[in-house]
């Protein structure tokens, strides 16, 4: 009898009936409906979907009205899947391996890709395209009319079935508990290896954090991991700052209520000059500059994670860069090489020391998804984790 489950005929593979939500227009809730699921081309694989979680990135696109949004999307890229069939040339993963997908490609082969010093595939690039990374205007999603269904981040978990190219999975070990493990997809690698890997955060160190949001917790996390020994966090709304003690955060600054100074002059006080590392969490140009005039001349670094809006720019005083020696720094999936460093992190879950159970605050049903966006824009969330079926 055949089955997709041997590696042997891959021409026998068919298209797969099966639930997405999908989100039809900006801003409206997601259309829970049964969508088709091509076979993988050479170079990728179908995976069905364990759990899924949402992440801001997921809202943002969901509101955008304007280009790169387009719809009907299958959004979702947080998640964590079981492999169900193979395309042609793929040899990494086998059917029933679980694999965490990643918006970030990590070809292994290019020169970026080889070199430790980048985590931006040149083969693959990083961009917000609707359809599949390795084959220009290539979709796998239908809906029941036969029309198209685009893709989102080389993702789109919001659906029971999705196809990746085999350079966005990472395989990794079955016994971890899904609804931990597929927050290291995206969003808790993102802030943990921004402080791990792009800053490189040592002992004893200082750390300032903008933006108390999932994002700047998890750097909290991974700044508290690398031993800082000061993580303060800045935020508008203090609720966060009882949050933030979970996550390691030491001291807090409420920029709303700093009088007539500005933030980096409260933080240059605070810490005699300036922290060693500024993480800037929200994407606000302008706190990218605060972020900046507040890390420690000479080896201060600021790293700045958030999106702003398209076309943004960031004004630095060129005698400032001159006279004070200190660096900014981009850093997107948290300067991560998936393949290595996502299973080195789910070691460190398993010992204990990297804590992923405190960002999971709810857990629902797949169906609830539009519950779960709501807890999301209401600011109530910091991770809920959605289960298929
Ligand atoms: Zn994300
Ligand atoms: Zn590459």
């Amino acid at each position: 009898m055949e089955n997709n489950k041997s590696s042997g005929d891959k021409s026998s593979l068919k298209p797969i009936r099966c639930k997405a939500a999908v989100c039809r227009k900006a801003g409206e809730p997601l259309v829970m409906e049964e969508i088709l699921v091509a076979p993988p081309q050479p170079h990728e694989v179908r995976i069905r979907i364990i759990c899924t979680a949402l992440c801001h990135s997921d809202i943002t696109f969901w509101k955008l009205q304007v280009p790169p949004a387009c719809f009907p999307r299958i959004l979702g890229h947080e998640a964590i899947g079981v492999v169900e069939s193979v395309g042609e040339s793929v040899t990494e993963v086998v059917v029933g391996d679980t694999v965490l997908p990643t918006f970030m490609a990590d070809c292994g082969d290019c020169v970026d890709c080889k070199s430790p010093k980048s985590n931006l595939c040149s083969r693959l690039p990083f961009k917000v395209s609707p359809w599949m990374p390795r084959y220009e205007n290539s979709s796998r999603f239908t809906d029941l009319n036969g029309n198209t269904l685009f893709h989102f981040l080389n993702v789109s978990s919001f659906s029971e079935y999705t196809v990746l190219d085999v350079a966005h999975v990472v395989k990794i070990d079955s016994s971890i508990p899904p609804s931990r493990a597929c927050l290291l997809s995206c969003g808790v690698s993102t802030g943990v290896g921004a402080a791990w890997k792009t800053a490189q955060v040592e002992q004893g160190s200082t750390v300032v954090i903008f933006g108390l949001g999932s994002i700047g917790l998890a750097v909290a996390e991974g700044a508290r991991l690398c031993g800082a020994s000061r993580i303060i966090g800045v935020d508008i709304n203090p609720t966060k700052f009882e949050v933030g003690q979970k996550f390691g955060i030491t001291e807090f600054v409420n920029s709303m209520t700093c009088e007539n100074k500005r933030v980096s002059e409260v933080i240059n006080e605070m810490t005699g000059g300036g922290a060693d590392y500024c993480f800037e969490c929200v994407g606000s140009s302008s706190l990218v500059q605060e972020a900046y005039a507040c890390c420690r001349k000479g080896w201060g670094k600021t790293i700045t994670l958030g999106v702003d809006k398209p076309g943004s720019e960031i004004c630095l005083n060129s005698s400032d860069v001159l006279h004070n020696g200190k660096t900014l720094m981009g850093s997107l999936f948290g300067g991560l090489k998936a393949k290595s460093h996502i299973p080195l992190l789910l070691k460190r879950y398993m010992s204990k020391e990297l804590e992923l159970d405190k960002f999971v605050t709810h857990e629902m049903k797949f169906e609830d998804i539009n519950d779960a966006f709501q807890l999301l824009l209401d600011g109530r969330c910091i991770r809920c984790v959605l289960w298929m079926g």
